[in-house]
């Protein structure tokens, strides 16, 4: 009993093929479409849009605000991807959550992509077995995906659960897109939306997207202070595209943003990113990783809605993460 596009009123069959060809393929992706974006792509007037848009938000029930039964009931599917560490999981309430961004931050060689790796592979296992039975979906801005390194990480985890998995099975369901600058990687995220839509009724729905750097780009382009409310207004858009992809499917989106150290500054909280609080309280959790002795990091929970602050030792080994 699922409704159609067609089932709008103001949408024929016409308008319901531009709709989908643009890549709006279900009511709650037209609910959330603005009325010039939809006007845009769907070749039809603005207001024509709005109303469309209006009807969409009422079939899909999401006018906006949600009672708190129905937070309530939506967060009830909310799923939990193991990390491969237990102390990460347990700080985490059981692991990194769907429907939540989560913002994972630390220098060059803290492990930040090592963590994106791991639950690429894991989110594909089963919930027993951690997972999410779902699909990865990664923009790589700094080109940092290693497909050997999955293959490791299969290995590890086939051992530690006395199983045999095929790492070509894992890489065929992590579909990675190279973003060339900012503009390209707030796209991807429609790319995604639409692949997100397509794999939906597979038995692979895409269950985590990661966007890894998700700040290297804007740094990049936005240097000097003049520029600095542009990119944050540009950044908060992206975030708020990776919140909605988030909501729609369930998933996770995990997000990396690389921070300097200063050693010469004496004072000032060292767990805080330092130039700048880019990302501001967008992210639901927030994630410093720094590196510890030999292959061992420490995490910590610096922002959470629902947990209490907390710090986790991890280990990057051969296998992937571990305790
Ligand atoms: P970043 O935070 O910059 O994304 P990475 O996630 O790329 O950092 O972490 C790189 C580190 O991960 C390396 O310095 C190394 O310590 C560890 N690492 C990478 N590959 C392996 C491997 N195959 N075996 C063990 N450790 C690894
Ligand atoms: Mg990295």
């Amino acid at each position: 009993t699922e409704m159609l596009l067609e089932d709008l009123p103001g949408v024929g069959p016409a308008t319901a093929e531009k709709l989908r060809e643009a890549g709006f393929n279900s009511i709650e992706a037209v609910a959330v479409a603005s009325p010039a974006e939809l006007g845009a792509t769907a070749e039809i007037g603005e207001a024509t849009a709005a109303k469309i848009i209006n009807a969409a938000r009422q079939a899909a029930d999401i006018g906006g605000f949600e009672t708190g039964d129905m937070v309530f009931e939506r967060r009830q599917h909310i799923g939990k991807i193991n990390t491969g560490c237990i102390e990460f999981n347990e700080m985490m309430g059981g692991g990194i959550e769907s429907q939540s961004i989560t913002e994972i931050y630390g220098e060059f060689g803290s492990g930040k992509t090592q963590v994106g790796h791991q639950l690429a592979v894991n989110v594909q296992l089963s919930p027993e077995q951690g997972g999410l039975g779902g699909s990865v979906i990664i923009i790589d801005t700094e080109n940092t995906f290693r497909p050997d390194r999955i293959q490791q990480m299969v290995e590890g985890k086939a051992n530690e659960l006395g199983i045999e998995l095929d790492y070509e099975d894992f890489l065929k369901n992590i579909h990675v897109a190279r973003a060339f600058n900012s503009n390209h990687q707030i796209l991807l995220v429609d790319s995604a939306m639409d692949l997100a839509n397509e794999l939906k009724d597979s038995d692979k729905p895409v269950r985590l997207l990661i966007v890894d750097s998700l700040t290297a780009h804007f740094r990049a382009e936005y240097i000097g202070r003049g520029t600095l409310a542009d990119r944050q207004q540009k950044l908060n858009k992206h975030l708020h595209g990776l919140q909605r992809f988030a909501n729609l499917n369930n998933a996770a989106v995990l997000v990396t943003n690389q921070v300097m150290s200063k050693p010469d500054a004496f004072f000032g909280d060292p767990t805080k990113p330092i130039g700048g609080h880019i990302l501001g309280h967008t992210a639901t959790f927030r994630l410093y990783i720094r590196k510890s002795k030999g292959d061992k990091r420490i995490v910590k929970l610096v922002d959470s809605p629902n947990l209490p602050e907390g710090e986790a030792v991890l280990s990057v080994t051969r296998d992937g993460i571990v305790d």
